[in-house]
């Protein structure tokens, strides 16, 4: 569905097939240059959604901001970027992306979930079933970095950059002050909470992202997009909510860990999820995969403030009250 949610501004909802996402939301800017910000992954569900978007407002040409990492904002960067585009990002999240060409960022990423306690043999070394993994952009991406408090312009909007790192390591949003629009891409969500999980430049990602929520929670937002969901009615009350839902997180890894010395991998088992299966073992590969990422986040973080020990055995890192 491609929908008006402000003047200039258009959403398009794009199909994630048999992902608990279930859509992403691409955001087309139209104007003397238009802007295309995130794009869906690399399957041809998504190519096409986007594509009819762009049929649909008779643009055949755009400019692209990818607000972070994650294949399923730009899978597709290569099939809509034309050679006079202009494409951007953060540096930190496009090298990343870059990286993301080719096995050894998903070696490394296997080898440092292998750190944390998750087991080799469950997916440990076969993330090419990881969705992200699968649904990848196939080819570098020519980018253009921006950095934070730069400036583009596009549809009459003056958008500044917001470097809002927790998600990923480089997550970005776009920001208008005068219109009090905020593009927030994975950083808020309405439905779910965003997944805080490790990646190879970040050790304490959930510190991270809560020093991204206060600086948002600073801006005047009247309209805020995000990437997946329906738009956020009031941005203050959903991020009180995300400090609360994390410090609840924080309170419930430590109970787990109760009196014993536990890897993120035994966290996670243990951490409550809302999904569909009656118990860990039944899980989806990916989502044991997604689940031990935000039981490391929590974990390092008690680590890092000093709550929790942390301790190497066999290549293995185990965690004490
Ligand atoms: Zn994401």
């Amino acid at each position: 569905m491609l929908t008006k949610v402000a003047e200039n501004i258009y959403r398009k909802t794009v199909p994630l097939p048999n992902n608990p996402l279930r859509e992403i939301n691409a955001y087309i800017i139209k104007g003397e240059k238009n802007l295309l910000i995130d794009t869906g992954f690399n399957r041809s569900e998504c190519k096409e959604a986007l594509q009819s978007a762009f049929d649909e407002l008779g643009i055949n040409k755009t400019d692209l901001f990818i607000t972070h990492l994650h294949s399923d904002h730009c899978g597709l960067v290569p099939d809509f970027a034309a050679k006079t585009s202009t494409i951007y990002s953060s540096e930190t999240d496009g090298e990343l992306i870059n990286f993301e060409v080719g096995n050894l960022y998903w070696r490394m990423l296997d080898d440092l979930f292998i750190k944390y306690g998750f087991p080799k043999a469950d997916f440990g070394r076969n993330t090419d079933i990881h969705p992200g993994r699968k649904y990848c952009h196939k080819e570098r991406v020519n980018f253009t970095y921006l950095s934070e408090g730069d400036s583009i312009s596009y549809g009459g909007y003056n958008l500044k950059t917001i470097l809002t790192p927790g998600h990923t390591p480089g997550h970005m949003c776009l920001y208008d002050s005068d219109k009090k629009v905020l593009f927030c891409g994975d950083h808020i969500l309405g439905t779910i909470t965003p997944n805080i999980c490790i990646e190879l430049s970040a050790e304490n990602p959930l510190k991270d992202y809560l020093e991204s929520l206060g600086k948002i929670e600073k801006l005047d937002v009247e309209l805020l997009l995000t990437a997946h969901g329906t738009p956020v009615k009031n941005m203050y009350g959903r991020i009180k909510e995300l400090y609360k839902h994390h410090e609840e997180r924080l309170n419930e890894v430590i109970h787990i860990l109760g009196k014993d010395e536990k890897t993120a991998y035994m966290v996670a088992r243990d951490m409550t999820w809302e999904i569909d299966c009656k118990n860990w073992e039944e899980f989806p590969a990916p989502q044991k995969w997604f689940a031990t990422g935000e039981a490391i986040a929590h974990l390092q973080y008690l680590y890092f403030s000093g709550r929790i020990t942390r301790k190497e055995i066999n290549g293995v890192y185990h965690y004490k009250l």
